[in-house]
């Protein structure tokens, strides 16, 4: 085992490097066309996304901040109103909630990280009028779960799939249970761009219109300005080079969950050790594995460790879940299923350009740390 071997979290260098020629081919190709703003490349992308997911309505979005935004603007979610959210998440599902004027409101996450539905349930009061479960680390919460809360209490449903394109519950995409699901096309998720980049879905042609008119400043298809609007489109060349992403999008998705078995076989008796369900785990499942977020005991201890042999780990959202960031007015607010989970979690290397080899070495370093040997 080399000292000076070095896994990176995310290798944003090698995974240009191993398409250069052809990615360096979409970009010419739309820039000596002058295409740049909802042109060819986004249609096409938006025809490809909405055939993946099997979904009537797919429109390429600026971000995936400002794709729940717009969605949670389009169902009509606004000031007075209360928006249930996990509180482990990224700050943007509850800054989106706080930014179209409505009220964040947190709740705990179950064992497998997702959504709490009975923790969800006890914060429901009569201003509540969506629940935004976020679809993390590329798993989909039990949405038989959410969608039975949703229709008891008369919430609109907002997914936030920022992590889950192409995660499965019970053989249906993450992203098309609720009135609207977002996507993130981030450089660092499972499909990414060469900057920011998002995408919604949705089944109900009404919430597609408003979408369609509030990422284009109220234009409607003849150009004509028939609603308040803003500019969140996605730009034309991001989705050339995710059209061009989704031809090996499978694999790259598979490549994810043979890597998360091969954590799976070499961690799971390691008995300080929580892990994600491994592929196949169950059959209402599909995880797609955005994230490898494990729970370890001595997390502190473990992640310096794992930097002494070269492997960079990380903490999600900054160590810190939703209510946790002093300043956001969650004083009151408290989550400890959810605040002792932050004292444990960490994120292995999980990314298309990491090797079994590397897998390998980081299982060893980590069994290693807790006196496993091989
Ligand atoms: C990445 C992410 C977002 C935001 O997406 P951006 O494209 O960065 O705006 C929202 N929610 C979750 C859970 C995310 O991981």
């Amino acid at each position: 085992m080399s000292a000076e071997r070095k896994i990176p979290f995310f290798n944003y260098q090698a995974l240009f490097a191993s398409q250069e020629q052809e990615l360096m081919g979409v970009l010419r190709d739309v820039m000596s066309r002058g295409a740049y703003i909802l042109q060819k490349d986004l249609l096409d992308f938006e025809a490809s996304l909405r055939s993946f997911l099997n979904v009537k309505h797919a429109i390429g979005m600026a971000d995936g901040t400002n794709a729940l935004k717009l969605a949670l603007l389009a169902v009509g979610v606004g000031p007075g109103d209360e928006v249930i959210v996990p509180a482990h998440t990224y700050i943007a599902s509850a800054a989106s909630i706080h930014f179209v004027g409505a009220k964040p409101v947190l709740c705990e996450c179950g064992p497998d990280h997702m959504i709490d539905v009975d923790s969800a349930r006890r914060v429901v009061t009569s201003k509540t009028k969506a629940i935004m479960p976020v679809q993390l680390n590329g798993r989909t919460s039990n949405m038989d779960r959410v969608m039975e809360l949703a229709r008891e209490r008369g919430l609109h449903v907002i997914e936030d799939a920022a992590q889950a394109l192409g995660s499965k519950f019970k053989g249906r995409f993450a992203g098309t249970f609720g009135a609207a699901g977002t996507f993130s096309f981030y450089p660092a998720k499972v499909l990414g761009c060469f900057g920011d980049g998002g995408g919604l879905v949705t089944n109900d042609d009404a919430v597609a219109e408003k979408v369609m008119l509030l990422r284009d400043h109220g234009r409607n298809a003849d150009g004509e300005v028939v609603a308040w609007g803003t500019n969140s489109r996605l730009d034309n060349v991001q989705a050339a080079v995710l059209n061009f992403k989704m031809k090996t999008f499978l694999q790259d998705l598979e490549r994810r969950r043979a890597i998360a078995a091969q954590y799976d076989a070499g961690l799971r008796d390691v008995a300080e050790l929580v892990l994600p369900p491994p592929p196949n785990a169950d059959d209402a499942h599909h995880d797609i594995f955005q994230n490898y977020e494990i729970e370890a005991e001595r997390r502190d201890a473990l992640k310096a460790h794992l930097e002494s042999k070269g492997i960079r780990t990380i903490v999600q959202f900054g160590g810190k879940a939703v209510h946790q960031f002093a300043g956001l007015g969650f004083d009151g607010t408290k989550l400890p299923f959810t605040e002792r989970m932050y004292t444990r979690l960490l994120l292995l290397p999980m990314n298309v350009t990491i090797s079994d080899d590397d897998v390998a070495y980081v299982v060893q370093a980590i069994r290693a740390f807790y006196g496993r040997g091989k």
